[in-house]
Formats: structure tokens, sequence, C-alpha cells
């Protein structure tokens, strides 16, 4: 599903160059739901933002369901995004002017897909989040947990092969955190998508089948399987 190969990012700072990644070379199978961890600054988020063609690397391949994300032009990046990624932050970024439904539609509005469908679509989506009922009210008028859960409907509005989750219970108690996990755990399981999470919390990095430890802009562990089901599931 991605095979990142000697990816380097390289961040030029007054006091000189700066390597938030070196030399990075991993791999996700389809199906994975894999735990990035490490200290604050190891370069997790940076290695997110390249799997999700949100940044470009200084050097290296990046390859993601068959595509070469560090081939593609502006235009065919914001496709890539739009259309085979599943974005989920920890500050949710919902666009506080827009209705729950509305947030959940943006990237089928982008598309210009049909009024009626994008209603059955969002209606379904919120069934999937247990939220029915919800989609005329504003992201203010949620609880974090709620609006975590509306920002993972907007995620999976394209039917993305891949979720990239960036600190998703950061900003949530015990109860909700658990919860948002239960949601991308079941999201792995039943619908098959591969789910890549920035955690620093031991306690999610629990629910995935493997753990990546970066640090210093390196990958110092690639994990092995949990269990035996696991790997021959993966194999
Ligand atoms: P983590 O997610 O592990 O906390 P990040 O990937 O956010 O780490 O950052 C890794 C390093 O790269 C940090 O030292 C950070 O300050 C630096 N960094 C990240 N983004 C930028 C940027 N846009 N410009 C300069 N330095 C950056």
């Amino acid at each position: 599903m991605i095979s990142v190969s000697n990816v380097s990012k390289m961040y030029t700072l007054e006091s000189g160059d700066f390597f938030a990644l070196k030399d990075t070379t991993m791999q996700v199978r389809k199906g994975e739901f894999v735990a990035i961890m490490g200290p604050s600054g190891s370069g997790k988020s940076t290695l997110l933002q390249l799997l999700g063609g949100l940044d470009q690397p200084t050097t290296g391949n990046i390859i993601v369901d068959g595509i070469d994300l560090t081939k593609l032009n502006e235009k065919e990046r914001t496709l890539f995004r739009r259309t085979k990624v599943g974005f989920v932050f920890q500050n949710y970024q919902l666009l506080p002017m827009m209705t729950v439904g509305e947030n959940i539609a943006l990237s089928l509005t982008a598309n210009n897909t049909p009024k009626n469908e994008i209603k059955t679509i969002v209606q379904k989506l919120l069934s999937e989040v247990n939220l029915q009922g919800k989609e005329s009210v504003f992201p203010s008028q949620l609880s974090g947990g709620q609006q975590q859960r509306v920002a993972i409907a907007r995620a999976l509005a394209m039917k993305p092969s891949l979720i990239l989750a960036d600190e998703p219970t950061g900003n949530l108690d015990q109860k909700n955190g658990e919860d948002i996990l239960k949601l991308l755990s079941r999201l792995n399981k039943e619908e098959k998508i591969t789910v890549v999470m920035v955690t620093h919390d031991q306690q999610a990095a629990q629910v995935a089948d493997r753990i990546i430890v970066v640090r210093d802009g390196m990958i110092v562990e690639e994990g092995g399987y949990r269990n035996e089901k696991v790997a021959n599931r993966m194999a």
C-alpha cells in the first residue's frame, strides 16, 4: 500500500539546514493498522504529511496505492489527497461556518457529485459514525468526541483506501478517545481501510497491528506483528 524509499525532508532554517527525516525507508501493507510513535519533534507528523501528499520530500520516493507521489504535479497531488486519502487531525479541522453535513460533503462537493447523491452519502456516513440527526448543526455545538467523528465521516466520504490520522485522540478524554480508536479499528477490520496513525499514547498504539518508532528523523523500530493471526492476514 505504501512504500517509502530513502526519503529525507530538509528544512532550511536561519541556523542552517535541518533534516526532519533522514534517509527513511518503510513499507505498509494493504489492510494494516500501523501506529507511528516517538518523542515530540522526531519527525512523525512530517512523515505522515509526506505520505498524504501534503508536502514533498527533499529526496527519495513515496509510492501510495501504486502512485508515485514524487512524480505528481500540484493539481494531481490535490486530486490524490481528495480521492485516495482520508485525513484525521488532532484538532479535527472542521470548518466552523459550515454545518456538519456540509463539512462531511466537502470533497464530494469539490468533486461535483450530484446533490441528491451527496445527501444519501452524508446520511450513510452520519449513521456509520453514530451521529444520526446532527447534519444541520454546527461543529461548535458538538463535543470534541463528536467533532472527531464528523472528521472521520468527512475522511470517509470519497471511500479512501487509506486513512492518515495525526494524534486523533490527542484532544479527547479517555472514553471519547477509546470510542475513536474503536471506530478506526472497525473501519480497518471491516472496511479493509489501511490506517496509519501517529500517536504518543501507548494505549492508543495497542489497537495497531504494528508500531513503528521514529527518533531524530530515523525509524529505529519497524515493529513485529502482534500475533500469528495478523501476520498470516498480512502475508
Ligand atoms: P513530531 O510530529 O514527531 O512531533 P514533526 O514532524 O512535527 O515532529 O517535526 C520534526 C522536526 O522538524 C521538528 O524539529 C520540527 O521543529 C521540524 N519542522 C517541522 N516542520 C517544519 C517546518 N515547516 N519548517 C521548519 N522545521 C520544521
